[in-house]
């Protein structure tokens, strides 16, 4: 299962928002924005196979309020063989983003008006992630000794009597060399 097909990401430009005139039109006003997102990488590390949904900006006397829920799927990671794992997640967004910027908020949006979603969306995507997810119910898991997965079949590595610390170190001596 290699996958040489290198994946294609929106730029990441499109979580990057205008709202100067949202700041300039005073509290009260509002503006509903629609996303329809492929492939996207957060901040360099969270994967999103899509990303949809509707989000609320609304001016207030603080700032900018986002409200919505977005439907996504987060590339996550098998808790036993790693194999990567889409996992579909809701993002309940409710998130001040504070203007001018405040040490009393998480998240600001400065005089220059653009409102950079990416770290918010980032971070409520890590939370949506349930713990301990698993490829299928009965994955084998990786070998402890030798990394191999076991769901390919079985190593060549004796049952394991080997102490754990001796097996680190033969890992360890194998990774440097004769
Ligand atoms: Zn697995
Ligand atoms: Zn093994």
């Amino acid at each position: 299962m290699t996958n040489t097909q290198r994946p294609q990401f929106v730029n990441p430009r499109v979580f990057k928002f205008n709202v100067g005139f949202l700041l300039a039109q005073g509290p009260g006003h509002q503006r509903v924005i629609e996303l329809d997102l492929p492939r996207a990488r957060l901040v360099d590390d969270t994967e999103l196979d899509f990303l949809r949904g509707e989000l609320r900006f609304s001016r207030n006397s603080r700032g900018i309020l986002i409200q919505g829920t977005l439907q996504s799927r987060v590339v996550g990671e098998c808790a036993r063989c790693l194999t990567p794992i889409p996992i579909p997640v809701t993002l309940g967004i409710e998130e001040l983003f504070s203007h001018p910027p405040s040490a009393d908020f998480p998240y600001s949006v400065d005089d220059t008006g653009i409102l950079d979603l990416a770290p918010l969306l980032r971070e409520e995507a890590i939370l949506a992630m349930p713990m301990g997810v698993l490829c299928r119910p009965d994955c084998a898991g990786l070998c402890p000794t030798c990394g191999q997965d076991l769901n390919q079949g079985a190593c060549d590595c004796p049952p394991d009597d080997i102490d754990p610390r001796w097996a680190m170190l033969r890992a360890h001596l194998d990774q440097t060399g004769d």
